[in-house]
């Protein structure tokens, strides 16, 4: 039974905490909602700051998800600067950085993960840099410019969206990859490739197969990137770029179940009935393909802003998405819907050399997956496909002249 009076806390102001307050609004939640964030600033867009925002084509007011007068207009008492850190169950209470306590009846934690830094020598000098909040994207910007060089430890997104901002910008870029490929845990190998050869022609220099041991300093600031083989690449300052763990250690802590986050359902519940997790932080199933996973991306966090607002407020659950990102580098949009789980056939559609061409993941002929790249028809009707689960024709779909229309016929 939906209480509309109920008090919900949210803690984290980001994608996922933003959506969920305003949806709670929207939906007709009455009773009060307490928004806590950590950073000094309301809930904004995380993808502009390796992309526009980077690159100077996005102003700071852009990334905003909604005015900062919403919050008070539609009585949100947003609590910036304020770190959640004990959750105390049995007393349905969060302690607060600042000291004080907050009593809630619905807890939803919506704290996103964070940039996994290397535990490595020098790791600490100035110029060692990640790419997490605006506060980490303005300190990028200000180090990238027109001659300077930077060093990017790590080739998937975000190292790659960087790259092609710094390039823009003008700054040398390389590129290190632990990794044989680029893109190597999360996009086929055709992918790889394609934005390997692409990045080249634009001047970016890649170092594959490479481990990076430490970092070399000179008065406290970072001169270069050391690799395993004894090699030193020379910087002005390092992106690091490797990857993201969840901020689930409130809920850890509290006996929540967790794995690789907090574990949820369809309504996005924990396993504590009055907490919800939603976003980044969350691990949760993907009914397409009968799994738990841990999403990265705002697609999700809005899906699960839904659902536990839905939950919430006694709506009907949402019907399930197929889960999606985007990624932009230069003037390429990569498009994926779905995850490439156990494919058993993986369809070429179109030309690499044409920057326009989508790869297909098969399995039992159900499209599993799709990566479109600069081909929006391939992923709209591939993220349809992956939620219908009805077979389609292995050979319509690697020819090009056929529409996907007819595909999907
Ligand atoms: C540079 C970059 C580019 C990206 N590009 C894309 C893209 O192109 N496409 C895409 O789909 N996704 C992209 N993403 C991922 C997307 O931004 C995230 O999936 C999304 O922001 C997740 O939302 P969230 O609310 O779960 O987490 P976040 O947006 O990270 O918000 C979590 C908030 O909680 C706060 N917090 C943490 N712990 C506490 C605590 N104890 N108390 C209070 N507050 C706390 C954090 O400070 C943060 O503000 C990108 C991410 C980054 C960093």
């Amino acid at each position: 039974m939906s209480d509309p009076q109920a008090h919900v806390v949210i803690l984290g102001a980001g994608h996922a905490g933003g959506s969920v307050a305003a949806l709670l609004r929207q939906y007709g939640h009455a009773g009060p909602i307490t928004l806590v964030g950590e950073e000094p600033l309301p809930p904004y867009q995380r993808p502009p700051l390796s992309k526009a925002w980077l690159k100077g084509e996005a102003d700071a007011e852009s990334l905003a998800l909604k005015p900062v007068e919403f919050y008070g207009e539609a009585d949100i008492d947003f609590r910036p600067s304020t770190t959640a850190v004990a959750l105390e169950r049995s007393a349905r209470r969060v302690k607060l950085s600042d000291g004080s306590s907050l009593a809630y009846d619905i807890l939803i934690i919506a704290t996103g993960a964070r940039a996994i830094a290397l535990p490595a020598p020098g790791a600490d000098l100035k110029g060692v840099l990640f790419l997490r909040t605006a506060a980490d994207a303005e300190a990028l910007k200000a180090a990238v410019g027109p001659g300077r060089r930077l060093a990017i430890v790590g080739g998937g997104y975000i190292g790659l969206e960087a790259a092609a901002s710094g390039r823009g910008l003008g700054a040398e870029v390389v590129v290190i990859e632990r990794e044989a490929r680029l893109l190597a845990r999360v996009a086929c190998e055709q992918l790889s490739s394609f934005f390997q050869r692409y990045h080249e022609e634009r001047g970016v220099e890649f170092i594959l197969g490479a481990s990076v041991t430490g970092f070399q300093g000179e008065n406290g600031h970072v001169t270069g990137v050391t690799l395993a083989a004894g090699r030193t690449i020379a910087c002005d300052a390092v992106l690091v770029g490797v990857g993201a763990a969840p901020n689930d250690e409130i809920a850890r802590d509290a006996g929540l179940e967790c794995a690789r986050g907090v574990v949820v359902d369809l309504a996005a519940k924990t396993s504590d009935p009055s907490i919800y997790a939603i976003g980044d932080v969350a691990h949760r199933p993907l009914p397409i393909y009968g799994r738990m996973f841990r999403l990265e991306s705002v697609p999700n966090a809005l899906e699960q802003a839904k659902q536990a607002a839905c939950d919430i407020t006694g709506r009907p659950a949402p019907a399930p998405e197929a889960p999606w990102f985007w990624s932009d580098q230069y003037d390429l949009k990569l498009q994926i819907a779905g995850l490439a789980f156990d494919a058993d056939q993986v369809l070429l559609r179109g030309d690499p050399a044409s920057n326009k061409f989508a790869v297909f993941h098969l399995k039992g002929g159900l499209v599993q997956a799709v990566e479109a790249v600069n081909a929006p028809p391939e992923f709209m009707a591939g993220r349809q496909f992956i939620l219908n689960r009805k077979p389609v024709s292995a050979e319509k779909l690697a020819d090009p002249s056929v529409s996907m229309k007819e595909v999907a016929a």
